[in-house]
């Protein structure tokens, strides 16, 4: 069993981390909030009292924060992990953020005697909290075979995707598709409403079809409940559409659908809803049609 940092203790990284626990493993955890430390070690956790505590006190550190300046805070500002973490230790950052900071800090740490991989996951609260997550690793092929039995406590789907970097590349991927299929979902949800067709029975029947999709499947039930308490909220969708955008740009990819849900995100940010869940999407499109999408 292994002595384990976890830092960044929020909707993910809280189930996440106590699987490790439950699994057996030594945790010593970390996040600005000091509640979510406390729920932490309230499940068998030890508390760390800051990021730097936590790199001296163990060899393998998890990260699970929101985006790329709070992970170069983190790992490679004053205080941050680089500094107080032991030559040969294993850091798995499995934030989303973008693919050319993840390379940069990689090699940063390279040269200070450290090893990394990126990690990011998908499959949303819900497959964090059954340890179902698709988990999508960039790194030395031989950290990713040390990492694994650890990725396996916390997900289901793992693949060995390329080297540093390249998961957030293939994050950048997943997030496109669920980003359109929530618009697309949104759309097809106001259109059928202010056509007279009951959304239930919309979502009913679409779900058995070729149009099946799990963002239908888990989020349409609930957009019927004007339920859009997150999950995975609209101001890290935006954030990760603009790490694709950006990605797109670097490589001359041009993104169009990408650039239009993103805009769309960004209204619902204006509208002061950047913490709904990003099925609330939705929201702006019914204030277009003048319509409401409800369940009977
Ligand atoms: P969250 O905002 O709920 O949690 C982030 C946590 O990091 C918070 O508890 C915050 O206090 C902590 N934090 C921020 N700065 C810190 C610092 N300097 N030191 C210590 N702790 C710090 O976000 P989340 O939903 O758990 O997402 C985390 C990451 O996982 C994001 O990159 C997100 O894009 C990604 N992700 C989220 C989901 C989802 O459905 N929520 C799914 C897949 C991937």
């Amino acid at each position: 069993m292994a002595t384990i940092g976890f830092i960044g203790l929020g909707i993910m990284g809280r189930p996440m981390s106590k699987h490790l626990i439950n699994a057996g493993h030594t945790l010593v955890v970390y996040d600005i909030v000091p509640a979510a430390v406390a729920d932490v070690v309230a499940a068998g956790a030890q508390a760390g009292t800051s990021v730097a505590d936590v790199a001296a006190r163990t060899p393998i550190i998890i990260t699970m924060l929101p985006d790329s300046p709070d992970v170069q805070k983190v790992l490679a500002g004053p205080d941050g992990v680089f500094s107080a973490a032991k030559k040969g230790s294993l850091i798995i950052d499995m934030s989303t953020i973008s693919p050319v900071v993840t390379r940069q800090l990689a090699e940063q740490a390279e040269k200070l005697g450290l090893r990394i991989l990126d990690a990011p996951v998908s499959g949303g609260e819900r497959g964090a909290i059954d340890a179902t997550l698709s988990i999508m690793v960039g790194g030395p092929a031989e950290l990713f075979q040390e990492a694994l039995p650890l990725f396996q406590i916390m997900g289901k789907t793992i693949v060995h995707v390329g080297g540093n970097g390249a998961g957030q590349v293939v994050k950048a991927c997943n997030q496109i598709m669920v980003a359109m299929q929530m618009e697309a979902m949104a759309e097809a949800l106001v259109l059928g409403t202010k056509a007279g067709v009951d959304p239930a029975k919309i979502i009913e029947v679409l779900t058995g079809g070729y149009a099946r999709s799990r963002v239908m499947e888990v989020r349409g039930p609930e957009i019927l409940k004007r339920n859009f308490k997150p999950g995975f909220k609209v101001n890290l969708h935006y954030k990760d559409l603009n790490i694709a955008l950006a990605t797109g740009s670097e490589y001359g990819v041009p993104l169009p659908g990408t650039a239009l849900v993103h805009e769309l995100f960004g209204a619902m940010k204006v509208a002061g809803r950047g913490d709904y869940d990003h099925s609330g999407i939705i929201t702006i499109l019914e204030e277009l049609a003048k319509v409401e999408v409800r369940g009977t």
